[in-house]
């Protein structure tokens, strides 16, 4: 099977993995807690840096202390705790040093105060780069993506995973699976940036759901091989996902392997039905 995969011609990787992109060389992945990773993005001349979902305040200036980057903004996805628990502390780092934070995040009273409210279709300046919000509601009721057209890369916190999706705490299956839609239509080439190293357990899951489907063994073995090697499966891309994510098979006309499910009420009732399996399944 044919592998939509866009390599990175800059950036010579260790391993070539079929599944697994590469970061570009100014986003950083932080690892924190279990199986967290907090993005960083760097200004192309490395002088500055914004935060996407800071759950861990530490790491990130670790980080942005060792690549010498003064930071500049914060991403909220949303509320959780493990996406913004870190603002205060980085506020406070940002001004022992003089300096102010540009902070984003949804319309939602559970998200930090300092935060300027961004919605739907609106538009974040980094000064360097700028991303657009997209609405996802589903994981909670306010949860937003951030998409960066000009780069093909999207910052989609717990709604589409590599090989998964978020758990619908606070949307309906039609939310979550209108948001996963809404993705699902953005450029092939999209790197998809998670928040979370779920991938090996819903890509076990994935292979329970469709038996037999090749390109998600595939992907599972991949997915293995790097886990076992303890190299991340973050970001991937888009074209990986509509071949191999369960939850976007069969949802878009770009999904490859299976036919689209045409009857809209047929698709809600096959990802309500996927999603609380996923709920319960113990590989
Ligand atoms: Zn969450």
């Amino acid at each position: 099977m044919t592998i939509l995969l866009r390599k990175d011609a800059a950036t010579p990787a260790p391993v070539a993995w079929d599944y697994i992109a590469q970061c570009p060389p100014n986003v950083h992945r932080i690892p924190a807690f279990n199986d967290n990773y907090l993005w960083m993005i760097a200004d192309p001349m490395g002088a500055q840096c914004w935060v996407v979902d800071p759950g861990d305040a530490v790491p990130l200036i670790e980080a942005s202390e060792a690549l010498r980057l003064r930071m500049r903004g914060v991403l909220l996805t949303h509320h959780h705790n493990d996406h913004q628990g870190g603002v205060d502390d980085l506020i406070a780092h940002a001004s022992q040093a003089g300096a102010k934070l540009d902070i984003y995040g949804p319309v939602d009273e559970r998200i930090h105060p300092g935060a300027t409210r961004v919605g739907d279709a609106d538009w974040v300046d980094l000064g360097f780069a700028a991303c657009q919000v997209i609405a996802v509601p589903g994981h909670t009721r306010s949860h937003i993506a951030y998409h960066f057209p000009a780069h093909a890369l999207l910052f989609c916190g717990d709604t589409l995973f590599a090989a998964g999706c978020g758990r619908l705490f606070e949307g309906s299956p039609q939310q979550m699976l209108g948001s996963l839609a809404r993705l699902a239509r953005l450029p092939q080439c999209t790197r998809i940036f998670c928040a979370h190293e779920y991938t090996l357990a819903n890509l076990r899951f994935a292979a329970a759901a469709y038996p037999g489907h090749t390109a998600i063994a595939d992907r599972l073995a991949e997915a293995e091989t790097a886990r076992a090697g303890e190299h991340p499966t973050v970001p991937s891309t888009l074209a990986a996902e509509l071949q191999t994510n369960p939850f976007l098979i069969g949802l878009v006309e770009q999904s490859v392997g299976l036919p689209m499910i045409e009857d809209s009420a047929l698709r809600v009732a096959r990802f309500a039905e996927l999603r609380a399996w996923k709920n319960t399944f113990r590989a």
